[in-house]
């Protein structure tokens, strides 16, 4: 596989130095140079999905991954089951959330974590990232106790569920966790900034885990071409996902280039809608990050999003048929939950927010697949107020639960953060 910088596409790198690199020269953003089309689609969809995901990774990949090695990484990263309820005649959920950490991104973290110790050469690798919430606990459970590697991660303070902070701050070991006193995309910036560093860069081999590792987004393509296998009609469904970074879009996207051929997709977002104005008035205009109910997708500067565009441009995805966006606010989010749990299903805030979008935009004859992107008892607080019902705790958070926060805090500048690099 080649890919390109794409700020500037003269630089050109493999798969395992995409992978390794995570960003290239101005924190441009690594993409394939080009997607081959699968032979197989239908025959494809027949396999179980560890199988096909082997199939459809190894064809993005090519050569540079044995099909072998390519089976060991997948089987041990997609170690949980999907599961993809039908919610009524034309709606199904897609259930992304049955992994480790209680998210979707479980699927990136994990393939991205067995590449990147299958590639290493063994010196010094800090893997450093933000995260809105859910990143952290996929990144931090993905390396854990993984011999050689650091993992540094960033989030703003008091912005994350306190769940989803005792799920990566409580583990200790190579995990090192720091609040920062700002927003996620000062976040975001400050770890790109530090790529930007010769110090910090080389001194600690740094790597990211961001969604702006090519390796998270080409995992992800895998389970839409599960939700293909289990829907009736693939051709007349819109798929509908909660979206912040617009990683998991970019995968969906990819997924259609190569022939996953699903009616269209519809990214949700909440009041932090750069997206879906721009693709209303094609002006890039960001407001202010603003809090919601929805924090994984408190993001006003899509890290992913020239991704997508690139998909049109170069690729000649005809993203004007193919991609709508909607912004939904935290009552209207709120009035979904209550109409789903009235339904009999239980939904977290995000996959509430993409299922009411999904039946704002459906049309007529369509059926329509929503992304379920985190287990609702992450966002405990906000079901159990929402929906006046207590909720259980799942095992993996009742063993955490009590747990001390072992964070560092610093405040949003550079500086502060270098320091602590160094000094950690
Ligand atoms: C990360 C996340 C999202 C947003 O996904 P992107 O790929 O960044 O668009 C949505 N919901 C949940 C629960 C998340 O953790």
């Amino acid at each position: 596989m080649k890919l390109i910088n794409i700020k500037h596409p003269s630089e050109e790198v493999s798969f395992s130095e995409a992978v390794l690199q995570g960003l290239g020269r101005d924190q441009g953003l690594f993409f394939p140079l080009c997607f081959e089309p699968l032979d197989d689609v239908e025959g494809l969809l027949q396999e179980e999905f560890v199988q096909r995901s082997v199939a459809v990774l190894k064809h993005l990949v090519g050569d540079e991954v044995s099909e072998a090695t390519m089976h060991r990484m997948v089987s041990s990263a997609f170690n949980f089951p999907i599961q993809a309820p039908a919610l009524d005649e034309r709606i199904r959920a897609l259930e992304l959330f049955h992994g480790p950490s209680l998210a979707f991104k479980d699927f990136g973290a994990r393939f991205m974590a067995n590449c990147v110790s299958e590639f290493h050469d063994g010196g010094p690798m800090t893997i450093l990232t933000a995260t809105s919430g859910d990143t952290g606990a996929a990144v931090a459970h993905a390396y854990f106790g993984q011999p050689g590697i650091n993992v540094v991660i960033l989030y703003p303070r008091g912005r994350i569920s306190p769940l989803q902070e005792k799920l990566f701050c409580t583990l200790g070991g190579n995990v090192h966790t720091i609040a920062v006193d700002s927003d996620f995309d000062t976040c975001q910036q400050l770890v790109k900034q530090s790529f930007e560093d010769p110090e910090l860069k080389q001194g600690l081999g740094l790597n990211s885990a961001n969604s702006i590792n090519i390796a998270r987004l080409l995992a992800q393509v895998c389970y839409y071409f599960e939700a293909g296998a289990v829907v009736a009609d693939i051709g007349n469904t819109a798929f509908c996902v909660p979206s912040g970074n617009f990683g998991n879009v970019t995968a969906g996207l990819i997924a259609r280039t190569i022939g996953l051929a699903y009616k269209r997709i519809i990214a949700a977002t909440n009041v932090n809608d750069t997206v879906p104005r721009f693709l209303e008035s094609g002006h890039w205009d960001p407001n202010p990050t603003v809090t919601t109910i929805t924090n994984a997708m408190d993001i006003s500067l899509p890290n992913n999003f020239p991704r997508v565009l690139e998909l049109g441009e170069r690729h000649g995805l005809p993203l004007e048929k193919l991609l709508t966006s909607l912004s939904l606010d935290d009552n209207e989010t709120r009035e979904a939950m209550r109409a789903l749990y009235a339904r009999g299903y239980l939904a977290d805030p995000h996959t509430a927010l993409a299922w009411a979008a999904l039946e704002r935009s459906l049309v007529e004859d369509e059926g329509g697949v929503f992304l379920c992107t985190a287990h609702p008892a992450k966002f405990l607080e906000v079901i159990e107020e929402t929906l006046g019902i207590e909720m259980p705790l799942p095992p993996e958070l009742e063993a955490v639960k009590d747990k001390k926060v072992l964070s560092s805090t610093i405040s949003g500048d550079f500086e502060s953060l270098k320091r602590e690099l160094v000094s950690g």
